[in-house]
């Protein structure tokens, strides 16, 4: 399966995608992580990208697009992928259209994770990451009260662009630039919204019934 999730920063893209993509036997391409090693890998395209985070702005679309051109082109994407992150503008999906073309294939549905602005800002206000496996936490939600991951025991940190004026900005980048995807999908005939209120796993069971019709 060919899968995009969208919805706005912190409506559980990272979260879901963990649990979507290891259900279903797929990669989990997230261009956010992908970027955030970069960064603590101090490479040059790290370099780069570290301004546009920080600031909470995008990425520029050519360095994007190139690499996730290079991930898709990868072995074990071949066979079906979830994106969580990517297309974030409508010129980056219009070039997701061609890729896919390119490799005789097409997305089969992109699920829109729906949750309010309020909603939004708690849930990265307390986002934590582990620097060690990657695994998304959340103080209140999951009560944690230490900053040791409960998966692998890495220790457990703050992003930097989770900084309120950020986040306020992120998600005006959000409304002006991501949010026309939905319409634009909605047209290709492929969008579904999923309910992201609620307890992590029922969102999961909604995002896995919505896609079982699509399952081989
Ligand atoms: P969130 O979890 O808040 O939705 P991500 O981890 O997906 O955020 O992305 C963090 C940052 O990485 C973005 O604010 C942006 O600077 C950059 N980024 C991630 N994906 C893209 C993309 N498809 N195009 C441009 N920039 C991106
Ligand atoms: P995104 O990738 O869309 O930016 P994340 O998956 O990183 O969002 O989630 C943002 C924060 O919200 C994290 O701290 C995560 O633990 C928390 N979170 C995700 N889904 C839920 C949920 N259904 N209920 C409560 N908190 C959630």
């Amino acid at each position: 399966m060919r899968l995009v999730l969208v919805g706005p920063p912190g409506a559980g893209k990272g979260t879901q995608a963990q649990f979507i993509a290891s259900n279903l036997s797929i990669p989990k391409i997230s261009t956010g992580d992908i970027f955030r090693a970069n960064v603590s890998g101090g490479t040059e395209l790290g370099k780069l990208a570290k301004e546009y985070m920080d600031r909470g702005d995008l990425v520029p679309d050519e360095v994007t697009i190139a690499m996730v051109r290079d991930r898709l082109s990868e072995n074990d994407a071949q066979d079906g992928f979830l994106l969580d992150g990517f297309p974030r503008n409508v010129p980056q999906a219009e070039i997701l259209k061609k890729m896919l073309e390119e490799f005789g294939a097409g997305l089969d549905i992109v699920l829109e994770l729906v949750v309010d602005d309020e909603e939004v800002v708690r849930r990265l206000a307390g986002r934590r990451t582990c620097s060690q496996c990657g695994r998304i936490w959340h103080v209140d939600f999951d009560d944690k009260k230490d900053d040791i991951c409960d998966a692998c025991g890495g220790r457990l940190y703050q992003r930097d662009d989770d900084q309120e004026e950020t986040i306020r900005h992120r998600l005006e980048v959000y409304q002006e630039q991501t949010a026309p995807l939905v319409s634009f999908y909605a047209h290709e005939g492929i969008l579904v919204g999923v309910d992201a209120t609620g307890p992590v796993e029922e969102v999961t069971q909604r995002a896995m019934e919505s896609l079982s019709p699509f399952a081989d």
